[in-house]
């Protein structure tokens, strides 16, 4: 059917009606008085997103071009970094600092594991030389669904003294807490198509002081993701280069509403949802892919044992006109994954369980009860 996909991916996630309107309209010039008003405004619901009164800066471009930003601004040629690696993004943050000829230190967990707080406070502590600049870690990782203790992982680069805490938080902010300023975060990067109910294309970089007291010292070279520019431009409500200014009537919108829903509230939604989700998965016989307790509040990864998780995933999206995400890499084909960001409701994730489980029906792979996905899944929605 036409105009029903409902996308149930990690990004990019689904956009409300609100946030579509506010783009269709003309272009505004990017340097007159009421698009700086815009800016100012969006500066100041990304630092109530972020909590911190730091600078939290726009760049056109996704996710990745918002942690590069993030990286190369604070470092310098041949300083090492301590990279936590336990997926796809986690492995891509590791590619993106070799590329710069950073010395990297590889912290490792399997897929479906979370990092180990423990081995970057161990390896903090043995650096006396104070040899390591960063920690770059990513919060959500959103191949495997799998949350890391950020809160933690920061507490131990606070104890070092001088190395940064850099955080991918691009599935998690907006999902769940990630209080900047109380965690010590000094770089957060994330991206419009995620947590933000908006369409792909902005990226946005928070930065503490003591980011920017290390990108006085920092000679990585850059200059389109140079945030000395975007910061100087910010203070004046402004961009350094033309932004992607109906991006910016989406961003006023989106978190004018995501304002009235409040923190608190956006946070327990995502709770639920995943709640909901690995209930109903659960009832079904399918198991979920992250350890248990680990579960991201973005994504769902379920590994269905002795079932082709594409056939399934492509019959969902045929049948019901729901996407989910497949698994990446070696995962595919054993993982499928149902995203619960942003804009969605209880109503989406109910849905999802119900195509889940009637696929499964169809295909004659259903193992439990018929309906007791459902059942479990509409409990979970009722309890949160
Ligand atoms: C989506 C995503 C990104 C950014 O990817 P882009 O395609 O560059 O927007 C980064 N990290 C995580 C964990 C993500 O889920």
């Amino acid at each position: 059917m036409q105009d029903k996909l409902s996308l149930m991916i990690p990004g990019p996630t689904p956009v409300p009606e609100r946030v579509l309107l506010a783009m269709g309209r003309h272009p505004i010039g990017h340097r007159s008085a009421d698009f700086q008003k815009i800016v100012k405004r969006t500066t100041q619901q990304l630092q109530w997103l972020h909590q911190t009164k730091g600078d939290v800066l726009v760049i056109t471009g996704s996710g990745t071009a918002a942690m590069e930003a993030g990286i190369i601004n604070v470092l310098s040629k041949g300083n090492t970094v301590l990279c936590g690696d336990n997926g796809k993004f986690g492995e891509r943050w590791v590619k993106l600092a070799r590329a710069y000829g950073l010395n990297v230190q590889v912290i490792q967990a399997e897929w479906g594991q979370p990092l180990d707080p423990e081995a970057f406070r161990a390896a903090l502590e043995a650096d006396t030389a104070k040899a390591i600049k960063a920690v770059i870690i990513t919060h959500s990782e959103t191949s495997t669904g799998v949350i890391n203790d950020l809160q933690t992982i920061a507490s131990h680069v606070k104890d070092h003294g001088t190395a940064l805490c850099i955080a991918d938080c691009v599935t998690s902010l907006g999902a769940c807490n990630v209080p900047m300023e109380d965690w010590g975060i000094d770089v957060i990067g994330s991206g419009s198509q995620k947590g933000y109910m908006m369409p792909p294309g902005l990226a946005f970089v928070a930065m503490s002081d003591r980011a920017w007291e290390a990108c006085k010292h920092s000679d990585l070279p850059k200059f389109y993701l140079d945030l000395a520019k975007y910061r100087k431009s910010a203070h004046a409500d402004s961009n350094p280069f033309t932004p992607a200014i109906n991006l910016y009537f989406a961003l006023e919108a989106a978190l004018e509403m995501m304002q009235a829903e409040g923190l608190e509230k956006i946070f327990a939604r995502h709770a639920r949802h995943r709640a909901a989700a690995q209930a109903g998965m659960k009832a079904i016989g399918l198991p979920l892919y992250a350890a248990e307790g680990c579960g991201s509040p973005a994504i769902t990864a379920v590994a269905p044992e002795g079932i082709d998780a594409e056939a399934m995933r492509k019959a969902v999206k045929e049948k019901f006109d729901i996407l989910l995400a497949g698994g990446q890499d070696h995962l595919k084909g054993k993982v499928f994954r149902i995203g619960h960001l942003g804009f969605v409701c209880d109503r989406d994730v109910l849905t999802a369980v119900a195509a889940i489980e009637a696929t499964l029906q169809d295909l004659g792979l259903h193992k439990g009860s018929a309906g007791a996905g459902v059942a479990a899944c509409a409990a979970a929605l009722a309890q949160g």
